[in-house]
């Protein structure tokens, strides 16, 4: 079972010691940024000189110089740029600003997982992932409480460099909900197949799946699109509350029943080979070098899968349906 940390087993006086570059002012980087300074930490944002994010870091009270610069200050630095132009930042404005004892941290394993970027033996490599979108972490900070972060260290050249981690992730809030300490590994390779199999592909496929099922036997898209996608939220939503026993619980019990006998004909043996196949490749890595490949082609395929779905009927008429439902435009 994992290991658990919460406020009391973190030193905040460590990550308040330290200078840290937070590198990236998006999603993660603002939420760690804006948190880490309200927790007393010196924090200056590394952002490029064309960046559109400097105005707003800089409205926020934020000191912002470019990300070499900010290298060069800070002994801690969070790399929250996105994962595929890490290691084209790392190269150019982190390396050479490294020395002896910096800590280099990260918000996601995979360009340390798969060597995209190599640190040298003397700095510490550390992780501090929350397990939410960077607005939920802010938010959850500023009302005193905090999202739950997983912590990992990759490379020890201090000796202390999960007191350190443990430090930062209490800076952010995140002892306050609870740490769980992994590995770079096995956050990389459950992240991405989580993200594959089940959250974003598995999921796509499915809905697009049952919805042209329904539309090639004659049913109306409309119909189709609240059977397959709209109605998805309420059934997630129960089992982020209380697992598949709450969502079993709401339903029907026919919903109940036809769940158990044909949910395992739709995502059956095949599936799960297919799945297992898929984990493969994220194992071993072939599965990141393809998708470094297609990115630093300029994202050929990318770009034609993404247009092809958004071409597709269901989307076309979920545009079209949610334009009546007033309430939906109003979500986050
Ligand atoms: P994001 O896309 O929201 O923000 C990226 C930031 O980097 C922006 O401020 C952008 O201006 C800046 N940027 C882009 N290209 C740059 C460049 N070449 N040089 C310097 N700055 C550049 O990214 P994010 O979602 O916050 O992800 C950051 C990291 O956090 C990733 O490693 C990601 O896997 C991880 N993470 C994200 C989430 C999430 O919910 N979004 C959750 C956990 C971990
Ligand atoms: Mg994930
Ligand atoms: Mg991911
Ligand atoms: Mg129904
Ligand atoms: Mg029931």
């Amino acid at each position: 079972m994992a290991e658990l940390f919460y406020d009391d087993d973190a030193d905040l006086s460590i990550i308040q010691g330290r200078k840290v570059a937070v590198l990236g002012y998006g999603s993660q980087g603002h939420a760690h940024a804006l948190s880490l300074r309200d927790s007393g930490v010196d924090v200056r944002v590394g952002l490029h000189e064309g960046s559109g994010s400097r105005a707003r870091a800089e409205e926020q009270g934020l000191r912002v110089t470019t990300p070499a610069e900010a290298a060069a200050e800070a002994d801690v630095i969070m790399i929250l740029v996105p994962d595929p132009v890490q290691a084209k930042v790392y190269e150019e404005s982190v390396a050479p600003n490294l020395k002896d004892g910096d800590a280099l941290f990260f918000g996601h394993g995979l360009n340390i997982r798969y060597e995209f970027i190599k640190p040298p033996a003397n700095v510490d490599v550390c992780m501090v992932a929350p397990k939410g979108p960077g607005h939920l972490v802010r938010r959850q900070y500023e009302e005193g409480r905090g999202v739950p972060c997983i912590v990992a260290v990759e490379q020890d050249a201090g000796g202390s460099a999960f007191e350190l981690a443990l430090s930062y992730a209490k800076g952010i809030g995140g002892t306050r909900a609870g740490v769980i300490k992994t590995t770079f590994t096995e956050e990389t390779e459950t992240d991405l197949f989580g993200e594959q199999a089940v959250l974003c592909g598995g999921t796509a496929a499915l809905v697009k799946a049952g919805f042209e099922t329904l539309v090639e036997a004659g049913y109306q898209p409309e119909i189709a699109y609240f059977e397959c996608l709209h109605e998805l939220k309420l059934i997630v939503d129960l089992m982020y509350e209380g697992g598949l026993q709450k969502m079993r619980w709401s339903v029907s019990e026919t919903a109940e029943w036809g769940d158990y006998v044909s949910g395992p004909r739709v995502v059956n043996d095949q599936t799960k080979a297919e799945m297992k196949k898929i984990l493969g490749e994220i194992q071993d890595g072939s599965f990141a070098r393809n998708w470094m490949a297609e990115y630093n082609a300029g994202l050929p395929k990318y770009t034609e899968y993404k247009k092809a779905d958004e071409d597709h009927l269901l989307e076309t008429t979920g545009k079209k349906l949610r334009s009546l439902m007033s309430w939906v435009d109003e979500a986050e």
